[in-house]
């Protein structure tokens, strides 16, 4: 009897999760789901859980063959651009395959007012000199580059508790977890007069209610376009049928 396939699946999206929950219900596979260990109480999709980070392309490479993985898909956020790159790298280098799902990002509807940037930094000095009132909707980690243009009123919404040293001074804070809906994200930036939204181009529907709402009041959107990523697929019914199709595949055991 051949032994099964093990797929890892590196996760931390609504589309991993989707994606998992529909691969652990096979029984003629191994799943493994990994996740970097940023969130205290995930959302889990059944199969494996590991958690925490393999040590950079060659520790996911290691983990692969140790684990006899015979395919791995890289289900990781748009904006998770390490732990991509160390997937291409490690499947070369183990020559296992990779399937890769990214969600599209957002395109501009009639009304939008954005202005487009490369990175944070971008993203802090486009605010201007004037100052300004803003929520920063872009999870926890980059809060810090905000800290450079400390002349703006800032609302700091994350899922979990920025450090306080990357705060901007006087900034105020929102720990919460989407998917939030227009009406409660209009009423959000109606409440704390806000006048400019700072947002990554993550793209899918969960986060998407705040550039609605932006729309709507005629509010600044400050979008964050992605790092650039390896080719993608981009549904979880698109990623399914190529996972299909590889575990259809002999493995030449
Ligand atoms: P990143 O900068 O690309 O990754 C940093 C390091 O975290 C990686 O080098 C890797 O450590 C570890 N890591 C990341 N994802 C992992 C996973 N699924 N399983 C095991 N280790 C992982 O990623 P990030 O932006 O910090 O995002 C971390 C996680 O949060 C990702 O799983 C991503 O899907 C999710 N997420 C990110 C965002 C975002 O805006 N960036 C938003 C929502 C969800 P080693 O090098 O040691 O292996």
């Amino acid at each position: 009897m051949p032994t099964p396939a093990h797929v890892l699946v590196l996760g931390g999206t609504t589309e991993a999760r989707a994606l998992a929950a529909r691969l652990a219900a096979r029984a003629d596979l191994r799943l493994t789901y990994s996740l970097a260990g940023r969130t205290a109480a995930p959302a889990l999709p059944g199969g494996t859980l590991r958690t925490g980070g393999f040590g950079g392309a060659d520790g996911l490479a290691g983990w692969m063959s140790a684990q006899r993985v015979t395919l791995l898909v890289d289900a990781t956020h748009p904006f998770a651009a390490r732990i991509s790159a160390n997937a291409a790298a490690a499947a070369a280098a183990t020559r296992v395959p990779l399937v890769t799902i990214r969600r599209p990002g957002w395109t501009r509807e009639p009304g939008d007012r954005w202005t487009l940037v490369p990175d944070m930094a971008a993203a802090a000095a486009a605010l201007g000199p004037r100052p300004a009132r803003v929520l920063l909707a872009i999870g926890r980690q980059e809060v810090a580059a905000f800290r450079a243009a400390p002349h703006h009123r800032y609302l700091v919404r994350s899922i979990e508790p920025v450090a306080p040293g990357d705060l901007p001074p006087g900034a105020g804070t929102i720990l919460a977890r989407g998917p939030f809906d227009e009406p409660a994200e209009r009423a959000l930036l109606r409440d704390h007069a806000i006048d400019t939204v700072v947002a990554k181009d993550s793209g899918g529907a969960a986060a998407y209610a705040k550039i609605a709402a932006a729309r709507a009041l005629s509010l600044t959107v400050v979008m964050v376009a992605r790092p650039p990523g390896p080719p993608a697929l981009p549904t979880v019914e698109a990623a399914l049928e190529t996972i299909e199709a590889h575990l259809a595949t002999p493995r030449g055991e």
